[in-house]
């Protein structure tokens, strides 16, 4: 089954298109089967309870959960804010308004959704520690570990980068705060569904993950959330009907939870088939750019990525020009929840990246319909549009006279 067409569609994780597989279990529950979750004395509340059930059923099994153990959300950004938001308030060790309420360790390349919950916790009282990734992105236990405080009441770790593609050591992080009794929350939105997870061998107390990076319905997603050894509690953010166990009150989104539901079924069936060809796929897409152009470099650890992501520098070309040169493939230049803005992206920066070398980069992720023919297209697409952009640029002809432009002295009149 191959339902691309024109363009190359190379943007999946920024989003996915939804398997048919997943359109065809949602369509009974936007019309036939409409029921409320919470209608507790007629049928069509118990049908749609039963499908939530289900699906709380097949989300567990992709992470290694018990059923009881996901809360559903609306995405991957809500589960990071009730997970580190709801677990520093109540793990929190001084009263509301008092500073010193407790310290919490994450990464200067986490997404948005959960460095803005931690800034704002920052805010209210608490002290945060930022981790500064190595160049090559990779966040060790070893770092986790010289951040932590006695004061130290959560850690957030991301499994893999949304931009990079590389991979935290998250079980061995697991293992440290479990060894120190502090809650380890991981964001695993572009890690789940493609890579084997298992929540208890990986002593993970919290993960988020998210129905549209994985072939499912945007607007929904989950929350694990540990329930022995230890039983981890969290504050909810919103109040109201009491659905997902107080965690979070809102009438369901039934078709959408059945949709994840799907989602995650099929990713546990066929993601060990999908990664050796994804591998096969980025590995082709990164040997021959990096190969036919000079100048290149591809960002984060060279081989410790999840299979589909490539983030690429072309230097001497600006990324959004590039973007614009390669009309035919969508794609990202830095994360696609930032490039409204042009400012070159954080995550390459806080590798150490310069900022010519961030600007010059495009994210170019493959997925489930991603074929061997598109990522050849892209190959000459790209390389073509990379030549004919370097051939307007005077930096790019100094560099090939030998001129190391970083030494040059700009004047300024
Ligand atoms: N975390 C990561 C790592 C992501 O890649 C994304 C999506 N860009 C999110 C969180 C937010 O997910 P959602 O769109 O489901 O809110």
């Amino acid at each position: 089954m191959n339902p691309s067409k024109n363009p190359i569609y190379l943007d999946n994780a920024a989003t996915t298109r939804c398997d048919p597989r997943v359109v065809e279990a949602m369509f009974p529950y936007f019309s036939e089967k409409f029921g409320n979750a919470g209608s507790r004395n007629h049928r069509f509340g118990w049908e749609a309870e039963d499908a939530i059930e289900q699906a709380r059923e097949q989300c567990a099994a992709v992470i290694g959960a018990q059923a009881k153990e996901v809360v559903f959300t609306s995405g991957a950004t809500e589960s990071n804010n009730l997970a580190v938001k709801g677990a520093a308030e109540i793990y929190a060790r001084a009263p509301q308004g008092q500073r010193g309420r407790g310290h919490i360790v994450t990464v200067a390349h986490e997404h948005k959704a959960v460095l803005d919950p931690v800034h704002r916790l920052e805010r209210e009282g608490f002290d945060a520690t930022f981790i500064s990734p190595p160049p090559d992105g990779v966040i060790t236990a070893a770092m986790v570990e010289a951040a932590i405080r006695p004061d130290t009441i959560l850690v957030s770790v991301m499994w893999a980068n949304n931009e990079l593609g590389t991979i935290n050591e998250v079980p061995e992080i697991g293992r440290l705060c479990h060894s120190k009794e502090i809650i380890f929350h991981t964001d695993a939105t572009q890690w789940v569904g493609k890579m084997p997870t298992n929540v208890e061998a990986d002593c993970i107390d919290l993960l988020s993950w998210s129905a549209h990076k994985i072939y499912g319905p945007k607007g929904v997603g989950g929350l694990y959330v540990r329930r022995r050894k230890p039983r981890v509690r969290l504050e909810a953010l919103q109040d109201g009907g009491g659905q997902e166990r107080g965690m979070r009150s809102g009438t369901h989104n039934v078709t959408g939870i059945v949709g994840f539901g799907k989602a995650c079924e099929l990713c546990r069936d066929e993601a060990d088939a999908e990664r050796p060809r994804l591998l096969a796929l980025r590995t082709k897409l990164e040997r021959e750019l990096t190969s036919r152009l000079d100048v290149t470099q591809v960002n984060g650890h060279a081989t410790r990525r999840i299979p589909g992501t490539a983030n690429i520098s072309f230097a001497f070309v600006e990324g959004e020009s590039l973007m614009m040169g390669v009309r035919e493939i969508a794609c990202s230049s830095g994360s696609a929840c930032t490039s409204a803005s042009l400012e070159p992206s954080y995550v390459l920066k806080s590798l150490g990246i310069g900022d010519e070398m961030a600007h010059s980069s495009l994210r170019l992720s493959m997925g489930r319909w991603t074929t061997a023919e598109e990522i050849d297209r892209a190959i000459s697409l790209i390389e073509g549009a990379v030549n004919h952009l370097r051939k307007l640029s005077p930096l790019y002809d100094l560099h090939k006279e030998g001129v190391d432009i970083s030494k040059i002295v700009w004047q300024t009149h």
